[in-house]
């Protein structure tokens, strides 16, 4: 039986609302999940260590008598690393290689200047002292996501990586442990949900208070996030993930029916979509997909994820098809296309940009370089892949000279006394010359 993708045609009157209907998602918890999290949260905060043990033992079904059998030793993670098949080893190496290479790239620099009577401005960067990075583990391991998380940190110079992963009936992931130690993660705890969001932020007498937390999870986990975003910073709630190929009917139909099934793959929320001016070649897509659905191992995951939220536009040309996309802002931008740098000044709004037809979103998952962690639903509009940035603070520099302080005196003095804030005023006068 064939699959019921949605079908939208961009030169029809109802093409806005259709589009509206696509892209509709209420990233909310709800009144379970969030009275199971602030529990949860106000406990670890009040009880500490003890109430992260009886948790980790309910949720992910463990035995550990204290935290001592939830942390996992430098000596350990060495041991993952050193434990793996060559090939996957290699496999890893590469990855973080070409990872770390990227992101050194980001790093930002501190600057300043001097203006002509000696007064210096300035911008100063800092990493963060200590961050928390949450790895998800309830239903599958992302040793992936170890690198794109803790990588541009350590890139950035933070001083310690404390990372959290779930290890359900208490069993670990070897290439996550490996992946931590090529990291350079300084303290595991195999900890989840919102007990280790929880731990993280307010601190217990085992798990070290972070600045901020990164990384995806589920519901318990983005609740958990938003609760205690305040306290620390958190790096953004992410919804679930997204592709979407702009193509010119020219590339392989199987390959971009299988770009579409990577992102459906994920989960049955996943959103799948291919905007193409030709009709017959969306026409061939919907054929590959009918025929390699079968071979696929999630292949029911995928089937509900694209009947759900996929869809296959057709628009009138290339233009309009960048048009749907800057409206989408997708978290992943395939330009399946002769000249994507032709399209790329007119791309304004997605996560990363996949630039021709030999540029599978996958590889930008695992070992192209740039983070895979990237903003979705929408809010590429106005935010930015994880990056080294995420991990360094500004502060702002400012050393004014005599004759810059009795210049500056004048204006600054005006400006209090028209806000009636005369301390300020004055602390300003003081430094004017007679
Ligand atoms: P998870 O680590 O996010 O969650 C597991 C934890 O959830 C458990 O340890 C438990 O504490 C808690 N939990 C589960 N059921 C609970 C309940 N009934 N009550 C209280 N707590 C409960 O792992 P997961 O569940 O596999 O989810 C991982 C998520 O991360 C997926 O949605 C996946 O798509 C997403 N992900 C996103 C990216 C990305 O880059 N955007 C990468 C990897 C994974």
């Amino acid at each position: 039986m064939s699959l019921a993708i949605q079908r939208l045609d961009a030169s029809q009157s109802d093409f806005d609302q259709q589009l509206n209907r696509l892209l509709a998602w209420e990233n909310v918890s709800d009144d379970k999940v969030n009275g199971i999290v602030n529990e949860v949260i106000d406990r670890v905060r009040t009880e500490g260590d003890a109430a992260l043990v009886e948790y980790t033992n309910r949720f992910d079904r463990t035995t550990a008598t204290g935290m001592q059998d939830l942390e996992l030793g430098q000596a350990r993670l060495q041991q993952a690393l050193d434990g793996l098949p060559a090939e996957q080893r290699s496999a890893l190496e590469k990855a973080a290689e070409r990872v770390r290479a990227y992101h050194e790239r980001q790093k930002g620099e501190s600057w300043q200047y001097t203006e002509a009577d000696g007064t210096m401005l300035g911008q100063q960067i800092t990493p963060m002292d200590r961050v928390g990075i949450y790895v998800p583990g309830g239903k599958a391991a992302y040793p992936s996501s170890v690198l794109m998380n803790a990588l541009p940190a350590h890139v950035a110079g933070v001083k310690e990586i404390i990372m959290v992963v779930p290890t359900p009936e208490g069993v670990v992931n070897e290439l996550v442990l490996a992946a931590a130690a090529l990291a350079g993660v300084d303290r595991v705890f195999t900890l989840g949900g919102a007990q280790a969001v929880a731990a993280l932020a307010y601190g217990t007498e085992t798990v070290p208070a972070v600045d901020k937390i990164v990384g995806p999870g589920n519901i318990f986990v983005a609740t958990a996030k938003r609760a205690v975003f305040g306290t620390v910073g958190i790096d953004m709630i992410a919804g679930p993930s997204e592709i979407l190929v702009v193509c010119d009917g020219q590339t392989d139909p199987d390959w971009v029916a299988m770009d579409l099934f990577s992102q459906a793959e994920h989960d049955e929320d996943a959103q799948s979509i291919l905007v193409c001016p030709d009709a017959d070649y969306i026409n061939r897509v919907e054929a590959s997909i009918n025929k390699l659905l079968p071979t696929m191992e999630r292949e029911e995951i995928i089937r509900i994820s694209l009947e759900n939220r996929a869809a296959l536009i057709k628009v009138a040309d290339m233009d309009q098809a960048v048009e749907v996309s800057n409206r989408i802002a997708p978290e992943h931008l395939e330009l399946s296309v002769a000249d994507p740098e032709a399209l790329l000044p007119q791309i304004r709004h997605a996560g990363a940009i996949f630039m021709g037809r030999y540029t599978a979103e996958a590889l930008g998952d695992y070992c192209a370089g740039p983070n895979h962690v990237l903003p979705t639903s929408g809010t590429a509009r106005f935010s930015s892949p994880l990056g080294v940035y995420d991990f360094q603070k500004r502060s702002s520099l400012i050393m004014f000279s005599a004759d810059g302080a009795s210049e500056m005196g004048k204006v600054a003095s005006v400006l209090a006394r028209g806000e009636s804030l005369t301390a300020h005023a004055r602390s300003a006068e003081y430094r004017i010359k007679d």
